[in-house]
């Protein structure tokens, strides 16, 4: 075990000493992010209809509080937040509530899912919107986070306000995941170059308010103009200037982006498998979030809209647009230019993307990019030849091809064993597999099972105790009718022998 530990970390310093990158693993495949950064963020003409799903964020639906008919102005609270984990919704722009139903969604399971459909009026009438103070405290800027509806923009989707500690002082350094490491994707590139005010100042107003004292931007070193721009931002007189703020350019490699990889790559930190950031006293925010929480506070405005990439090798103009979330993504596809008609759509990249199964699926507050490449032949997928190419590029150190076989047996107990749990999904394995194994679908599917494995020994311990309680209750029943009935004939008893000696003693006395 120890020596395993050794062998590990001399692998990592190793790594960091010929690379640069201070994780395991990780791959590099090819980038194809200029095709989207020759023009800057553009505007599409506004769709016919914008669908909101009511489901954008991790937890529970939003709940609808407008009626068909209804007539809304942008920004408009349409649906409250369904709580612990829920988020309230707004109104894309001015229209009117066409319907309330179920409408494609993103979702893998390709399921259509609960949406609001907004029919916009081209009017663009905007609630009045009240810029707020800066948070001076942890509670304030959560409820700014959860009043404008802001989640992790990046594609976690997690309800930002959900996401920070409850006491100020508990988060040391603010890390901006500005590394945006799969291919394709240069939303938050071009949001860098073009709007590094927004960021930065949505950096330090949330850092201020978490009594943090440093932000740390981690670009990758494939976006030099995004990290001049950031550089060269000098914040507003009323920000914190007590906070230290860095801009470190990290090497490109995938899996960069993801949150432990970066945070390990800058600060030198491993967050334990059964520990989070928060632990360290770190917290992640991607650049598209903060760029909210900016918008929230300096405008007072909710989240609206968000710049998504439109790229690929099917599309005539790959570039990136600012649209009303809402927006199908049919609608942006049509405006870039569609070449092959039955080229596949992705929501994300290539490496972690959600395959699109219906074109009027919409823009959600987490679709960072609709990636429409040419349909790929169908490759065979060969047996495992036991190569370990998967094992070198895991960055979380797991044994994928064990995890494929385990997978493959539904030996759940071994899974559970192997760390399953940590696996990241992040398709390294899968892209290094010369059998074209598509490994990441069997650690998905066992996940599932290993879930619903779980639940199942969860409920039948759950009835075993009860089965126990109740058998419990029943001995201690019968003990207490036993106790009830032995004193009652204990009283009986004495009853009868003291009658029995009062009727005796006048005899005895006569
Ligand atoms: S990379 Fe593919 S073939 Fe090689 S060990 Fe892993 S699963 Fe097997
Ligand atoms: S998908 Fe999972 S097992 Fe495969 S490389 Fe990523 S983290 Fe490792």
């Amino acid at each position: 075990m120890i020596i395993g530990r050794w062998i590990q970390q001399f692998d990592q310093w190793l790594n960091r000493l010929t690379t640069g990158v201070s994780f395991h693993g990780g791959v590099h495949p090819a980038q194809h992010k200029l095709i989207s950064t020759h023009q800057p963020i553009q505007t599409p003409p506004l769709a016919d209809k914008l669908i909101i799903s009511l489901t954008q964020h991790v937890g529970p639906a939003s709940i609808p509080l407008v009626e068909v008919g209804q007539r809304v102005l942008g920004g408009e609270l349409i649906a409250r937040c369904a709580p612990p984990l829920g988020v309230p919704l707004h109104a894309s722009t001015s229209g009117v509530i066409v319907d309330i139903g179920d409408y494609p969604t993103s979702h893998p399971s390709g399921l259509p899912g609960p949406c609001i459909v907004l029919q916009p009026d081209g009017l663009h009438e905007l609630k009045v919107f009240q810029p707020k103070d800066r948070p001076n405290s942890v509670q304030s800027l959560k409820a700014i986070l959860l009043h404008a509806g802001i989640i992790g923009m990046g594609g976690a989707g997690f309800p930002s306000f959900r996401k920070i500690a409850n006491k100020a002082g508990q988060i040391h350094t603010l890390i901006v995941n500005a590394a945006e490491c799969e291919p394709y994707i240069t939303c938050d590139d071009m949001l860098m170059r073009e709007r590094p005010h927004e960021i930065i100042e949505g950096a330090l107003i949330t850092a201020h308010a978490l009594g943090a004292t440093k932000v740390i931007i981690g670009i990758e070193d494939n976006k030099p103009e995004a990290a001049l721009a950031m550089r060269q931002y000098r914040p507003m007189p009323e920000s914190d200037t007590h906070i230290q703020v860095e801009v470190t350019v990290v090497p490109t490699i995938y899996p960069m982006g993801s949150a432990n990889q970066l945070i390990t790559q800058l600060t030198g930190n491993e967050i334990p498998s059964d520990a989070h950031s928060t632990d360290l006293g770190l917290v992640m925010f991607n650049v598209a979030t903060l760029a909210a929480v900016y918008r929230a506070v300096i405008i007072g405005k909710p989240v609206m809209s968000r710049v998504v990439t439109v790229t690929g090798f099917a599309i005539d103009k790959p570039c990136n647009v600012e649209v009303p979330i809402g927006t199908p993504f049919e609608h942006l596809v049509n405006w870039a230019g569609l070449q092959t008609p039955h080229a596949p759509w992705l929501m994300g990249g290539p490496m972690m993307g959600t395959p699109i199964h219906h074109p009027q699926t919409p823009v959600i507050k987490t679709s960072n990019c609709i990636l429409v490449n040419l349909p790929e032949p169908e490759s065979e997928t060969l047996p495992c030849i036991r190569c370990g190419a998967c094992m070198d590029a895991c960055p979380i150190n797991l044994l994928p091809q064990q995890l494929y076989w385990h997978a493959k047996a539904e030996a759940l107990d071994k899974l559970e064993a192997l760390h399953l749990k940590d696996c990241i999904e992040c398709g390294c394995c899968a892209y290094v597999c010369p059998s074209q194994i598509p490994l990441v679908q069997y650690y998905r599917h066992a996940k599932v099972a290993v879930k619903k494995d779980k639940a199942e020994k969860d409920a039948q311990q759950r009835a075993k105790q009860r089965h126990e309680a109740q058998l419990a209750r029943k001995e201690q029943e019968a003990r207490e009718k036993a106790e009830r009935l032995a004193a009652k004939r204990a009283a009986m008893m004495a009853a009868e022998q003291a009658e029995n000696t009062a009727n005796e003693a006048p005899k005895e006395l006569t």
